[in-house]
């Protein structure tokens, strides 16, 4: 059984699996970059230690440190969280290799998902219906000519490497072909050191809906449900919901089953993620699988009822899953916000600096998973991520009033936040409808960019309170009497003292 788990992470998910190892006994140890002295993770855990310069190429991501703080600290199992090493072969294979349980896939699994062009082949001959387009990699440009003639214009250009939103093109015209084969090789050679590219069928008015899924090292796998993860921008997830307004339930029960199949094709252990792209008229195909905790798991983990850490622990100790797919059920409605350091006016640019001031919203159905406090200053090496707010309610309605009300509880102040813009898709009609998809956040700029009326006002009112209450005390202290003027702190004490 694991008796002490290091968390290779920062930011508020290596603070969010603490937290469930702290309520199953499990000591904890932190690591961190010369960025991180001061970081919640570093707080939290039970110990931590150093492991170099704040670039993550020499901390988070330096597979020999990690492993000689576990040998040091006597951690017997490792947690990857998301980014940085979790869907790392050779990470999961070394640590193996040194007697420590990678909680997490085996390498085999990694590597056969972590390809997308294998992955996809996995899945056809699994049965699980694949987006249209080519099986192996493209190696000229002729041949992705002919290719896109045989699947039809338009498609998406993607690295098989490719993660996060990057290395991918949407072509809609041969004339562009050239240049987005050239763009999608040198982004997934930079990011990912790969640079092999397939081409798929571009779906019409996508929806991206995922299915999280457990399985054991007993063959047993589950699914709990989807996720709805179509408000995106530059191809990343914003806003995340489950149930998704879209899926009826035999479509939600025939992905399911295709997500549990997915899971076997490749003897996955551990908790994942089956990735689909869903048209109009609900024909899914597998677009990934993520082999690992996801960014959105707490909706999941709400309306399911289900810790996914503490499963993923359960699981690397080898017990077998604790509960049968007829025993899962979704219940009520949970929608997460990704809160971000950046400016939504400024192209999304990031906004790293001192948190001045933070107040986190609370209240009946609300859960905040963040880790930055006053005084923090946000590190400019990671990733933007502050924290995540998720709130769940018995319906999607109350839900969205729910999540309104949270970000308007929620101020944060020293950087520019996202806060306003997720304020603004809450307060959408085509988001309140549930009819929308990927396009969502361009289709409805003119809306979610337009200023709030009360966004200039309120801080103009705010300036205007502070400056009167300041000249109020001015006047006060200048026109008093000698033993009338307000003492200052320092004075109240001496009397105090005095007494
Ligand atoms: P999720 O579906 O969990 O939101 P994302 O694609 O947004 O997944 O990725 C989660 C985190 O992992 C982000 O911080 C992202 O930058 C990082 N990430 C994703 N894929 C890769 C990759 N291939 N290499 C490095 N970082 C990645
Ligand atoms: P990543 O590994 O970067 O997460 P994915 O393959 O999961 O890449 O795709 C990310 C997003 O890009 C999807 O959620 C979707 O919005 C869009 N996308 C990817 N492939 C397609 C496709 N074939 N048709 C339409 N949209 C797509
Ligand atoms: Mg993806």
């Amino acid at each position: 059984m694991i008796k002490k788990v290091l968390v290779a992470n920062r930011g508020e998910i290596a603070v969010r699996i603490m937290r469930s190892c702290r309520e199953m006994g499990i000591p904890t140890v932190a690591v961190y970059s010369e960025a991180d002295r001061t970081a919640m993770h570093v707080r939290y855990a039970d110990e931590a230690y150093y492991i170099g310069a704040a670039p993550s190429s020499e901390s988070y991501l330096n597979i020999e440190r990690i492993l000689e703080v576990a040998r040091k600290s006597k951690a017997d199992a490792i947690h990857p969280g998301y980014g940085f090493l979790s869907e790392n072969a050779e990470f999961s294979e070394r640590c193996s290799a040194e007697g420590i349980e990678f909680i997490g896939p085996g390498p085999d699994a990694i590597r056969q998902m972590g390809d997308k062009i294998t992955a996809r082949k996995t899945m056809i001959a699994a049965g699980v219906p694949v987006v249209p387009g080519t099986v192996g990699a493209i190696t000229s440009f002729e041949e992705a000519i002919d290719k896109i003639r045989e699947i039809g214009l338009p498609v998406m250009i993607k690295a098989s490497a490719g993660g996060g939103g990057k290395g991918m093109r949407l072509v809609k015209d041969e004339a562009s072909v050239e240049s987005s084969l050239r763009g999608a090789r040198s982004e997934a050679k930079a990011a990912f050191g790969d640079d092999a590219v397939y081409i798929e069928k571009y779906i019409e008015s996508p929806h991206h809906i995922e299915f999280q899924i457990l399985a054991d090292k007993h063959g047993n796998a589950i699914h709990l449900f989807e996720r709805e993860c179509s408000v995106q921008r530059r191809h990343q997830k914003v806003v995340e919901e489950t149930p998704s307004p879209l899926l009826t339930p035999a479509i939600r029960a025939e992905m399911g089953a295709h997500a549990v199949a997915a899971a076997k094709a490749c003897n996955y252990h551990g908790a994942g993620t089956i990735e689909f792209i869903v048209d109009d008229n609900l024909n899914y195909y597998f677009l990934e699988m993520n082999t690992r905790l996801q960014v959105e798991h707490p909706i999941t983990e709400r309306v399911v009822g289900v810790d996914l850490v503490k499963e993923m622990i359960n699981i690397a100790n080898g017990i077998p899953l604790s509960y049968r797919q007829e025993d899962l059920k979704q219940s009520g409605h949970a929608i997460e916000c990704r809160i971000y350091a950046e400016d939504p006016d400024q192209n999304f640019m990031p906004s790293p600096g001192t948190i001045r001031h933070i107040s986190e919203p609370l209240g009946l159905g609300v859960r905040h998973d963040g880790y930055v406090y006053e005084g923090y200053t946000i590190p400019i090496y990671y990733d933007p991520m502050i924290s995540k707010l998720i709130v769940w309610a018995p319906n999607r309605d109350e839900a969205i009033g729910r999540m309104s009300r949270a970000l308007h509880e929620y101020k944060i102040t020293g950087v520019k936040t996202s806060i306003p813009f997720l304020a603004r898709i809450m307060e959408s009609p085509v988001f309140r409808s549930g009819k929308y998809n990927t396009h969502f956040i361009e289709e409805n700029s003119e809306f979610l960019f337009s200023k709030a009326d009360c966004d200039g006002i309120c801080e103009d009112m705010a300036l205007i309170a502070a400056y009167l209450e300041y000249t109020a005390v001015l006047q006060h202290t200048e026109a008093a009497p000698e033993e009338q003027k307000p003492a200052s702190r320092w004075k109240n004490f001496e009397r105090r003292a005095y007494i």
